[in-house]
């Protein structure tokens, strides 16, 4: 398979530029961007103690514009912008989510259809102090990371399988320092024991690969035990036997149930590119879940690596299943943290819109980690609950869990649950675990002002927690 990151990586720090098509006026009271020559206004107006967040959400919508008007370069008058919000966020904050934010705007995923213009040139005027320039660089490679993470996710099902993920990997990661990627075969896994895993990719000819990339760049002892993150790698979700529906926006978008894994992917290269000084390891159980006489039944009965067996109830609740036993093969990292990424559940988006990441998790602390990381990253995380209830739903009479709940409602929670059970086999004193439910930000909404498909989400935000912990 041909490499095929392709976007543009165009971009530069300027004291000052002679050639800009977009520049940020004062306008009375309001901040305004708006373009000169070439283009005549953008009509994007900030208002008077307008919030970070719509600060750069206006940064977007400027460059969208700028595209679309076919401009070559685009520049930012970073101090003016600041000035705005300066009482609300920190300069090495605000420059690298100014420079992530111009970085993923401009992206367009053009694999089988070259966009009209790409925006040549990004320049960001006046970053000067050397914190400004921290955050820009830091900025750059979370733009970059994230790119290459919506190019994973955007990629057909028939480009991207289980095995082309596994390639990718290596590619992207060939020539980081400090880095070991690790495939672990089918006759591997079984070997291992994963065979609840396993049990998901049984209908596909394309060979399951299960993905881990470790990192090791730990600057003392105190960081020796690993971040563990794993990613759902679905590369595409039929929904087996239980095969989905055909609602527009469902199964055609399912080459992108494997979103989970490339935020996974994406998070480790942009440690790696930040040289954050962490261990950190990455897990992508990748599977493609089709249909054939070899797959698993509705009905069937399967062991995990855990020692507990799970009645599949529906084959179409099959993120669960290789996220359960990559949560179990994870505790021989003995990490400080997992977190798990995945679109896990339409329910999530019932529950918060297209607007936000489902998350879960018993400790109050890595709840408060999680919070502290996502502030000015433009990604919304809330926290739903796990109450034994939701555990009760998924008892089942025949193993000793089932993956559907007895009970409609709480699908987010009842799914968070089961992957509870899991990771009950951690010693929760030494090793917290979250479940973030990345389905209501799969891909971008009206008023993301992003191109249609990945969003990258939330990998700005998993590499604060990196750099914070
Ligand atoms: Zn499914």
């Amino acid at each position: 398979m041909e490499a095929k990151i392709s976007f543009q990586e165009n971009f530069a720090i300027s004291e000052k530029s002679k050639i800009y098509v977009g520049q940020v006026v004062r306008e009375k009271e309001n901040l305004s961007l708006s373009a000169h020559k070439s283009i005549k206004n953008i009509p994007i107006v900030i208002k008077p103690n307008c919030s970070v967040r719509d600060v750069f959400l206006a940064i977007r919508k400027a460059i969208q514009e700028v595209m679309k008007k076919k401009a070559d370069i685009f520049s930012i008058n970073s101090a003016e912008i600041y000035s705005f919000i300066s009482d609300k966020i920190n300069v090495y904050d605000f420059y690298s989510t100014l420079t992530t934010e111009a970085i993923i705007a401009s992206y367009v995923y053009d694999r089988f259809k070259k966009a009209e213009k790409y925006i040549k040139k990004i320049v960001i005027l006046d970053v000067d102090s050397e914190n400004a320039k921290k955050g820009f660089n830091k900025g750059k490679n979370i733009g970059y990371s994230m790119n290459v993470a919506r190019n994973l996710a955007n990629d057909p099902a028939q480009y991207l399988g289980p095995e082309e993920l596994a390639m990718e990997t290596e590619n992207i990661f060939k020539v980081s320092n400090n880095v070991e990627i690790k495939i672990l075969s089918e006759s591997e896994a079984r070997d291992e024991g994963l065979d609840l895993y396993l049990s998901v990719g049984e209908g596909s000819y394309r060979p399951s690969k299960f993905i881990i990339i470790e990192y090791n760049n730990a600057s003392s002892k105190q960081y020796e035990r690993p971040i563990v993150l794993i990613g759902k790698g679905v590369t595409f979700d039929s929904g087996g036997i239980n095969l989905k529906p055909s609602t527009p926006g469902g199964i055609e978008t399912m080459h992108m149930d494997m979103t989970g894994g490339a935020i996974v992917i994406g998070t480790l290269l942009s440690a790696v590119r930040n040289n954050l000084k962490k261990n950190v390891v990455g897990i992508v159980p990748a599977v493609e879940n089709a249909i054939s006489s070899k797959a698993t039944r509705p009905g069937d009965i399967v062991n995990s690596l855990s020692g507990s067996t799970v009645w599949v109830g529906n084959t179409d609740a099959e993120g669960r299943l290789i996220l359960a036993d990559a949560i179990t093969y994870a505790k021989k990292y003995d990490p400080r943290y997992v977190i798990d990424i995945a679109t896990l559940t339409g329910a999530a988006l019932v529950a918060l819109g297209e607007y936000g990441t489902a998350y879960f998790t018993d400790s109050q602390e890595l709840s408060d980690l999680i919070q502290t990381a996502q502030k000015n990253t433009m990604s919304s995380l809330w926290r739903l609950p796990l109450w034994d209830e939701f555990a009760q739903n998924m008892e089942n009479n025949l193993a000793d869990i089932s993956n559907i709940s007895k009970v409609r409602w709480g699908g987010p929670s009842n799914a968070a649950s089961f992957l509870k059970h899991f990771a009950s086999g951690y010693d929760s004193s030494i090793t917290k675990w979250a479940h973030l439910d990345i389905a209501p930000r799969m891909t971008s909404c009206a008023y993301d002002f992003l191109s249609v498909g990945a969003t990258g989400e939330p990998v700005a935000m998993l590499t604060n927690f990196i750099e914070k912990v």
